[in-house]
């Protein structure tokens, strides 16, 4: 079977609630609604405190073109607007809106359902209007990667069903669940980018989402489900690239250049939403999950709910919590707390013991090579590594450290505990600072 270099096996996890199927969390009395929840500009408010608003009524429009819309995800009241803790660990702005229980719908999107007959520009302009991000963890404005220039033609459509992260599910719920919304979103797609084929590939340890796509592409033309080899990070872009279209992409370049677009099994769901039914993104998948949970759960959860709330929805924390990450362990975000709102990155709440944590010191390299080995952006990962511990970013930027993918490797496997990731973190944004001053030659 066809992989990428590198990557590692940690333990998958995924038993505490691959069974369970996605439930709708208990709709919240309030919700924060970050204007910051994606890759770009962010958005810009246009409501004002104290208007009434209805469920899937913008609020917030994009600030550029790389930047998306915000709805509103229950209908009620806007009682604040103001900064709010935030999942980055800093106070960013957000609209707060009280619900009134009502889900008084706003009706601002007509359905599609004949989307066949619809102009690409226009499917394009319902994505955007619709505040669709890459709901795999990037964020990154689907409109964007909808319109590709002229002179980089996709043949392929890549729709990443990996889920690559240790316990996280909901991807595998959404394809167990609905893969015929699946599908017809992978195939608007594939018909605003003008591509010839879909393949969606899927780790081969989810044998039964591998087989209800099959079967529900069974009578499509040129789609394709891909079985690909279970390994971290199986699901990051490059990686999946490389093991289900075989082209090696270095990190600097786009997927477009080697003809491909790929998007997570979320976002064609929320694309099949927005354009068949005219619904916005005002909700998504969320797995909760962990020792430091009661009872785990997948839950289809309202964007700018609090993650306390679906703790308490899932049982509760146990009392021996050391550490609430947003997203999976290897890739996830370690919050300052759980009083932040779930996001449209959001995938997954992880709680873990204190015991289970790892704590990392700049404790000498031993030479082992091991990070270099599972590295799977083929990184000269130890000697970045010294040369962002010793301050000489030059050498650290002639080492490629922009080509960090960040994916935790390196930290994983390095018997001396040493935080490289964290150390790659570091280089990366000393390079681009360093880029910037020289720019603008300061
Ligand atoms: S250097 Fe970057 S890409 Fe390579 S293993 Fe470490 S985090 Fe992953
Ligand atoms: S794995 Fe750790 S100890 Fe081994 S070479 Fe890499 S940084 Fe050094």
């Amino acid at each position: 079977m066809i992989t990428f270099r590198g990557g590692v096996h940690p333990p998958a996890h995924k038993g505490l609630t691959d069974e369970l199927a996605l439930d709708d969390a208990a709709p919240p009395a309030v919700v924060r609604v970050p204007l910051q929840q994606h890759i770009g500009a962010p958005a810009k408010p246009v409501v004002e405190k104290g208007a009434a608003v209805k469920l899937g009524q913008t609020i917030a429009e994009p600030g550029g073109f790389v930047s998306v819309p915000h709805h509103a995800p229950v209908s009620g009241t806007v009682k604040a607007i103001k900064e709010y803790p935030h999942a980055s660990g800093r106070a960013l702005l957000a609209i707060e809106i009280e619900n009134d229980g009502q889900d008084t719908p706003a009706d601002e999107l007509e359905p599609m359902p004949d989307w066949r007959a619809v102009p690409v520009e226009a499917l394009r302009d319902r994505v955007r209007a619709a505040g669709i991000v890459g709901l795999g963890g990037a964020a990154f404005p689907t409109h964007v990667k909808l319109s590709p220039p002229k002179d980089k033609p996709i043949h392929t459509v890549i729709i990443n069903g990996a889920e690559c992260e240790p316990y996280l599910t909901c991807d595998y719920r959404l394809m167990i669940e609905t893969p015929d919304a699946v599908l017809v979103g992978a195939d608007i797609v594939r018909r605003c980018v003008g591509a010839e084929r879909v393949i969606v590939g899927i780790e081969d340890n989810k044998p039964r989402a591998v087989e209800m796509m099959e079967r529900n592409a069974r009578d499509l033309d040129k789609v394709e489900i891909a079985a690909v080899h279970t390994k971290y990070p199986q699901g990051s872009e490059l990686q999946l690239i490389r093991a289900v279209a075989g082209a090696e992409l270095p990190k600097s370049k786009l997927p477009m250049e080697a003809g491909v677009v790929v998007q997570n099994v979320g976002t064609a769901l929320a694309i099949y939403e927005a354009v068949v039914g005219g619904k916005p993104l005002v909700d998504r998948a969320v797995t909760v999950t962990g020792p430091g949970v009661v009872s785990p759960r997948n839950l289809r959860v309202r964007l700018g709910t609090l993650c306390n709330e679906l703790i308490e929805q899932a049982g509760g924390m146990t009392p021996d919590v050391g550490r609430v990450i947003m997203g999976g362990p290897m890739m996830g975000l370690a919050m300052p707390g759980a009083d932040v709102p779930c996001m449209k990155s959001t995938s997954g709440l992880l709680l873990l013991l204190r015991h289970d944590l790892v704590s990392y010191e700049l404790n000498p390299c031993i030479r082992c090579g091991k990070c270099e080995t599972h590295c799977p952006a083929g990184l000269a990962t130890a000697r970045i590594g010294l040369a962002v511990e010793l301050g000489n970013i030059e050498r650290a930027e002639a080492l490629a450290v922009l080509e960090c993918i960040e994916c935790g490797c390196c930290s994983y496997v390095c018997p001396a505990r040493r935080p490289m990731t964290q150390l790659m973190r570091v280089g990366k944004s000393k390079v681009l600072k360093e880029r910037a001053r020289r720019k603008i030659g300061a």
